[in-house]
């Protein structure tokens, strides 16, 4: 029987949130080693949280990566500063994700741009390639979709899926567990559905459980999170995003 994974992320990485990122370590530590823990790292929050090689939080981060955390590009700013075309993209861009799904409304030489600078700075700080890409608030318009193969990266997911840009296979499929800690009704929301989805997704190959900052402010969240760890973990074992990759195929002993 093949093994049933559970793959876990911390969202929105950088100087910005460092304090809350610690809580979140910490928290999730006690399910999950960090081998197994993936980052999701921005390298410029709302152009005001800049990651500086050199600095004390790239040290931490040099350090989680040396200890095994597989360290993603997140966006460059997060924050969405595109003018949309069409009603759709700007209600998304709106509606579903406070103005922070940053390559939902950028043009292909840009997406590209950000895409390969976050992964030069990320890779300089942490001595080791990238895992891949996730856009802020798993979205991505179509020029960015199209920028992710030629940026090299080896995997991509988005709210329903994780994907490889360079063969365009499906790795894995199904939605990730995560909490909304914007709003009261938000909040109660992601507690509801942090308690079916565990037992709905019991029996798919892959479960993906995903935190942000902001939960780390919301007891309730943090409890929740600890339960669907707890939940997920009777039958899915923590693993590492690029287990989905098939495995290199192994030089020729003559
Ligand atoms: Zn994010």
């Amino acid at each position: 029987m093949t093994t049933r994974r559970l793959l876990l992320s911390i969202h929105d990485v950088g100087p910005r949130f460092e304090t809350e990122v610690d809580r979140l370590v910490e928290h999730v530590s006690r399910h999950v080693a960090l081998e197994q823990l993936a980052m999701l790292v921005v390298p410029n929050h709302w152009g005001d949280h800049p990651l500086i090689g050199g600095s004390p939080f790239a040290s931490r981060l040099r350090s989680w990566s040396d200890r095994g955390v597989s360290l993603f590009a997140h966006g460059w700013y997060h924050r969405d500063d595109s003018r949309h075309a069409g009603a759709t993209s700007r209600f998304k861009a709106r509606h579903m994700t406070a103005g922070e799904g940053e390559f939902l409304g950028l043009d292909h030489a840009t997406a590209l741009q950000r895409m390969t600078d976050g992964r030069a700075l990320i890779e300089d700080i942490s001595g080791t390639p990238v895992a891949g890409f996730v856009a802020p608030a798993w979205l991505y318009g179509p020029p960015a979709l199209a920028a992710l193969g030629e940026a090299g990266f080896a995997l991509a997911e988005d709210h329903m899926k994780i994907w490889s840009p360079q063969t365009g296979a499906t790795l894995a499929r199904g939605p990730v567990i995560t909490w909304a800690s914007r709003s009261q009704t938000r909040i109660a929301s992601s507690l509801a559905v942090a308690r079916l989805l565990p037992p709905l997704m019991q029996f798919s190959p892959v479960v993906r459980i995903a935190v942000h900052p902001g939960d780390a402010h919301v007891p309730a969240l943090m409890f929740s999170i600890d339960n669907a760890l707890r939940r997920v973990r009777r039958s899915h074992t923590p693993a590492r995003y690029d287990d989905l990759l098939p495995a290199p195929t192994s030089p020729c002993v003559s």
